[in-house]
Formats: C-alpha cells, structure tokens, sequence
C-alpha cells in the first residue's frame, strides 16, 4: 500500500469510517457496494488500531479527483472524507485536524499531543560523562537523550566525533540507566549498520532514532537509505538555508521509502540577522509544522541560540528559545548539556550544566502546562 500511494502521479481519497464499524452491517455494505461501483479507481482496506477504537480506512487510489466528497460523506457508515494533496502525501495532515499523528518506539510514545526532553551530550566523548549525565537523566526520570556519535564538522580538523567504536559502551551505558531512545545523527548510510550491528552485539539495551543534520536535509540518497529501513524513526532536521516547504518535502523522502515515524526539528536559520545567536529561532513556525503535517514537532534551542547568554531575568536564552517552542505546542526539546562544557570536544559554548537540567525540566514542565492551558482558552 506504501509503495503504491508513494508512487508519482497516483491519486488519493481516504474514506475514513466510523469507530468500530461492522463490517456485517447493511450501513457497511451500502458504502462498500457504493465504492466497489467506481470506475478507475482501486479499493485498498487499511486498519488503523488505536487503544480504544480501531479505524477502518478506504484508500481509494487513481482517478479520484472527480469523485464527490459530501456524497460519499453523506452514507451512514462514513465517519469523513479526506483527499490527498499532492504535497507531503503520507506525512502531510490534508487539512484534517483529526488524523492521527504520531508513533510508538521502543515502549516510548511520540506524537503532536505529548512532550519530550531530550538532553544530552551535543557529542560523545568518554564515558564518565556520557555515564554522568545518563545518571542525572534517570535520576530524574527521563528515557530519552541525544548522543552524537557521527559529527559533521564546518572544519575538517576539527573532532569528527568517535564513531562506531562508541556505540557499544554507548548503548549499554543508557541501559544501565534506563533510557529508550536515543538520538544519534547519521550522515552516511553504512551509519544505520554499525548501529544496527552495536544494539544486536550488545542485546538491545536501548533504542535509536536516526538524526538527520541540518546539513543533509536535501541530500536526497542519505534519506532514501534511512526511509528503506524500517527499524528506526528518525529526528529530521529542517534546513538551515531553504524554506520550511523545501524541509517537508525533504522529509516526505523518508515516507515515500517506508519511513513514516518522522518527528521534524526546528533548529534556526542562518541568517545575519540571527545575531547575537548562532542562528534565527524559528519557533514561530511549530504551529505550521503541526498543522501541515502529522510529525510531532522538535525545537532545537541548543543550535538556534548558540551561546549560554542570558539577559537580566536569569533566564538563558536557550531557555527562553525551548519555552518558546513549547508554549507554541511543540513536542519535543533537543537539547546540549555537558558535564564540563570547557573541554567538550563540540558545542561546549553552548551546553546546559548539570546543575541547571533540574531548573531546565521544571521550565520546560511548566511551559507545556502553559501550552495546554491555552489550548483550554482557545477551544
Ligand atoms: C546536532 O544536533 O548535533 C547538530 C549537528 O545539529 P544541526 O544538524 O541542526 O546543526
Ligand atoms: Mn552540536
């Protein structure tokens, strides 16, 4: 079915029908006998289970386009109607706002309703600190982190980070301490095997979701490699030079090769105006993200803010950049901290202390209270 709506110049209606429906039942059978009747078109059932409904969804695929929306509406058993736009067909939301969005991973949920803290060593480094800040992570009742094993690097001499020889330690050290996923950005696709190769040697003590850097947004083949394989979700950076259109039709290249548990990052955009931060917060943007597409969204204020600055409330900015995207509805904080940011061989000017991660979870806690109040104001 994937390989089918993913194919260019296919059509796409999906007929969504009520919770629960009986497929033995007259209101049933009057829709399906109705559909069958169609010339050019093509009947795919597709179920969708959720924990207290199962979802029965027709993909009608080819010349849909001159088909009657309200009218298949109207029957009985048809809960909605959506039809497929061209652009970001499997992850994009076709302006439905009750589509499901979202994934499972490794007994972790993600999706545009909930929230996660992912903090973490912008690179690994050597294991008392990786153990260090895991310990902090558990201790405060975090699975997730972010660890980066494969740096791309502005300075070719500059630390490329240690590559698979750390994945083994790696992933056992975030076994010891409870965490699930881990993200890791890859930039090669015989990345995805050495990190395949290390979960299996070691027992999959944990789990990963593939990091696409801001750099390899449009690197076409690396994200053709990671959509075909199945095992992994990724964290898809947008791009820090092209639109936010050209980023979610990057990301869509995961989808159309199988890889549709995508959470999209917003990271900033270089621009000199950015200044004094590494580059523009783009927070604004998390709403159009949610409401273009079903990926739960990411910030990223680590890489958009780029410095430990703080203004005369005490709040660094990195801070104030993740409330921000928070506040706006986001559903995940990347976020660098670093035991010693002095000698961390990447992004040490920019890392969270250890001490600040109980005051940083607290803040970011609060601010997804904050969003969901206002949700409360606005429904
Ligand atoms: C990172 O998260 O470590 C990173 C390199 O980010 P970006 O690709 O957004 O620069
Ligand atoms: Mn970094």
């Amino acid at each position: 079915l994937l390989l089918r709506i993913s194919q260019p110049g296919v059509k796409l209606m999906i007929v969504i029908l009520q919770p629960n429906a009986d497929e033995q039942s007259p209101a049933y059978q009057k829709v399906m006998d109705y559909l069958r009747t169609l010339s050019d078109v093509t009947l795919q059932q597709h179920q969708v289970r959720g924990t207290e409904k199962t979802l029965t969804e027709i993909y009608l695929l080819g010349d849909t386009h001159k088909l009657d929306q309200a009218m298949i509406e109207s029957f009985e058993a048809v809960e909605r109607v959506i039809r497929i736009a061209e652009e970001y067909r499997i992850l994009g939301r076709h302006s439905d706002q009750f589509r499901v969005s979202g994934f499972h991973y490794n007994g972790v949920e993600f999706s545009q309703d909930n929230c996660h803290i992912v903090a973490g060593l912008c690179a690994v480094d050597n294991p008392k600190n990786v153990e260090t800040m895991l310990k902090a992570l558990q201790a405060h009742g975090q699975v997730c982190t972010r660890m980066g094993a494969y740096k791309p690097r502005t300075n070719p001499y500059s630390f490329q980070g240690h590559g698979r020889d750390c994945l083994p330690w790696v992933f056992e050290l975030a076994g010891k301490y409870g965490i699930k996923v881990i993200a890791m950005e890859v930039t090669h696709e015989k990345h995805i095997e050495e990190i395949n190769e290390a979960l299996h040697a070691t027992g999959n003590p944990t789990g990963v979701m593939l990091q696409i850097g801001t750099r390899n947004t449009q690197n076409f083949e690396l994200l053709k490699a990671v959509g075909r394989q199945r095992v992994f979700p990724v964290l898809f950076k947008r791009g820090y030079g092209v639109s936010l259109n050209e980023s979610l039709n990057a990301a869509e290249y995961l989808a159309s090769e199988g890889t549709s548990n995508v959470i999209f990052c917003l990271r900033g955009m270089k621009s000199s105006a950015s200044s004094p931060h590494r580059n523009m917060v783009d927070a604004g943007q998390v709403p159009a993200v949610k409401r273009l597409t079903r990926m739960p969204v990411c910030v990223d204020p680590s890489h958009s803010v780029g410095t430990r600055e703080r203004s005369s409330d005490q709040i660094l900015d990195v801070a104030h950049a993740a409330a921000q995207g928070l506040v706006a509805g986001a559903n995940m904080v990347l976020v660098d901290f670093h035991p010693d940011p002095a000698h961390a061989l990447v992004d040490g000017p920019q890392a969270l202390l250890m001490a600040e991660l109980p005051k940083f979870l607290d803040d970011m806690q609060a601010s997804h209270e904050f969003y969901q109040r206002r949700k409360n104001i606005w429904a």
